[in-house]
């Protein structure tokens, strides 16, 4: 399949302030060269809130034991999140500037921490399950994208069904690969034959560990201010002139989502109060139609 870009990925990182940075190649704040997040395209990123990071911890203990939710998002980090595609529904997930993981919904399984190896290296620091260990001897095939068979498996954790996403570390409990399960744990401890773990991801990385560097959004806005302040002005003006050229009744369509939000907020930056129109498909959750009639309240704004 063809990449599809939307547009330009203007996520980028200061490694130095371990802050998101928008668009500049040189860092607001600590003037340190930024390097661009590679995001899977369409790269449509926004904050992960409370619901999705608590979602996230809640499936990272379930999947590697307690404590390993704190150890891979660990509290005042900012993470994000970015919509990848999928048959039904996956996010990226980056925090301290690496992509970690992708945070897929399967039907039927539900959801999946599809760790990459930044992720693998924050669960290698407290996992007590979800783990198998592989034989010193398997480890350069694994390194060369070649599946863990079931002989170079010394132990693995009993609870491991098959499709299960997995990490492959050494006794030493050293992280060596992510991959997805192709036997129970049992099996894999004891079949003489056959694909044990389907290796995901394996090429070593430099362990980039950031998490002593705390972040906020607060900072996050304030490094990015010149940014967001002119997009907010360029999106004003176009407001502005759009509505001068057309001489006709002005309106913001309006979803419910982040993006019409932000329209809607824009037209208020611009001084305006437009009334809102609002679809409802007759397939809206409750909470979606609730939520933009207390927008239109909020704004004393007129609801079509
Ligand atoms: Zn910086």
């Amino acid at each position: 399949m063809s990449t599809i870009r939307l547009g330009k990925n203007h996520l980028r990182w200061c490694y130095e302030c371990n802050l998101p940075i928008l668009e500049k190649e040189e860092c607001p704040v600590c003037g340190r060269p930024t390097e661009e997040v590679v995001l899977t395209p369409p790269g449509d990123s926004r904050p992960a809130f409370k619901h999705d990071i608590d979602l996230l911890r809640e499936t990272l203990d379930h999947d590697y034991g307690p404590g390993a939710g704190m150890a891979v998002i660990p509290d005042d980090h900012i993470v994000i999140l970015s919509k990848a595609p999928s048959l039904d529904r996956m996010d990226e997930v980056v925090i301290d500037g690496a992509v970690i993981a992708s945070f897929r919904y399967d039907m039927g399984s539900g959801w999946k921490f599809v760790a990459r190896m930044q992720g693998a290296y924050r669960i290698g620091k407290c996992f007590s399950k979800g783990y198998v260990v592989c034989h010193p001897d398997a480890i350069p095939f694994i390194r060369e994208s070649k599946n863990l068979m079931a002989p170079g498996v010394i132990d693995a954790d009993p609870d491991i069904k098959f499709g299960d996403e997995i990490i492959i570390v050494t006794a030493d409990r050293e992280v060596i690969a992510t991959g997805m399960a192709k036997m129970t744990g049992p099996e894999m401890v004891e079949s003489t034959r056959g694909v044990a773990v389907r290796t995901r991801w394996y090429r070593p990385e430099e362990f980039r560990d950031l998490t002593p560097k705390k972040n906020s959004w607060d900072e996050a806005v304030k490094a990015n201010e010149g940014v967001i302040k002119r997009r907010v002005d360029e999106a004003v003006g176009f407001i502005h002139k759009t509505i001068e050229k057309n001489n006709l009744p002005a309106i913001v369509s309006f979803s419910g989502g982040k993006d019409s939000l932000a329209s809607l907020l824009l037209t208020l930056d611009a001084g305006l109060k437009l009334p809102i129109l609002f679809v409802d498909t007759g397939l809206e959750f409750d909470e979606t139609v609730e939520h933009v009639h207390d927008v239109c309240q909020r704004h004393g704004l007129q609801l079509i």
